[in-house]
């Protein structure tokens, strides 16, 4: 699979994606990154790629012309590709939106600025409007790595375990169950006895029951919404 980014800030990215899972799935060849400055894609001296609003009023307004040109000389091979902008307007990313995305060949994100982009972009170039949620954060950059790092999770093999992926919370309609590690015992703090019995059945039923106490108490919506899908 491969991600490719579209920003005016492409140094914000060095470092982001050399860590962890996501460095590991590049080293893999399971995903490949490619981060794109924008001003490669204006003629002008100025590399300029915001203007003034027509009609007036407050902040900039990322011009149409480099966006399209980056889309098109990145997708002139290949017509497959989802062509996602990044905005607080658009669908809400989730763990569902993930794992459509996990099964794409291609996905181009791009990382609006100022007061966002040129409405013509928004009906004629993406295929996508993505919204990390009900905020509004000062550019594109931020939900463009929070995409790449929920999707690539759901890439099979990115992850080192086989099954860790389906256990996480919301992959199965609930939350994941508590967690605990070595010691036993500390500052009085005690490990549930039944982790510690070797018992894999109790411990299999223990831990889905904490994840639905726990997904009951802190979001019924998501058990409810997998009701819903059921019928
Ligand atoms: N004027 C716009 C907000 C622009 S914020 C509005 O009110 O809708 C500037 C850029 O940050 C956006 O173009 C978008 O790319 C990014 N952005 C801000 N909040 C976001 C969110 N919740 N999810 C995804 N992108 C977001």
């Amino acid at each position: 699979m491969r991600f490719d980014v579209i920003t005016i800030f492409p140094e914000i990215f060095s470092g982001v994606f050399d860590f962890g899972i996501i460095r590991r799935a590049v080293e893999a060849g399971l995903i490949e990154i490619h981060i794109h400055d924008l001003r490669d894609y204006t003629h002008d001296r100025h590399r300029q790629v915001d203007d003034r609003p027509f009609g007036g009023g407050a902040g900039m307004v990322m011009k149409p012309e480099p966006l399209f040109r980056a889309v098109e000389a990145l997708t002139n091979e290949e017509s497959e590709a989802r062509v996602a902008l990044l905005s607080p307007q658009g669908r809400l990313f989730n763990q569902q939106v993930a794992d459509e995305y996990s099964r794409k060949r291609r996905v181009i994100l791009i990382c609006g600025r100022y007061e966002g982009v040129d409405e013509r972009v928004v009906e004629h170039l993406i295929t996508d409007e993505l919204s990390i949620g009900d905020y509004v954060l000062s550019g594109g950059e931020i939900p463009a790595m929070v995409v790449v790092d929920a999707v690539t999770r759901l890439i099979p093999g990115a992850l080192g375990c086989g099954d860790s992926a389906e256990r996480e919370s919301f992959v199965s309609g609930s939350l994941d169950y508590p967690h605990y590690t070595r010691p036993a015992e500390y500052r009085g703090m005690k490990v549930p006895e039944v982790l510690l019995s070797g018992n894999h059945a109790e411990i299999e039923r223990w831990r889905r029951d904490e994840s639905l106490k726990k997904t009951l108490r802190r979001r019924p919506d998501l058990i409810k919404s997998e009701r819903v899908e059921e019928r």
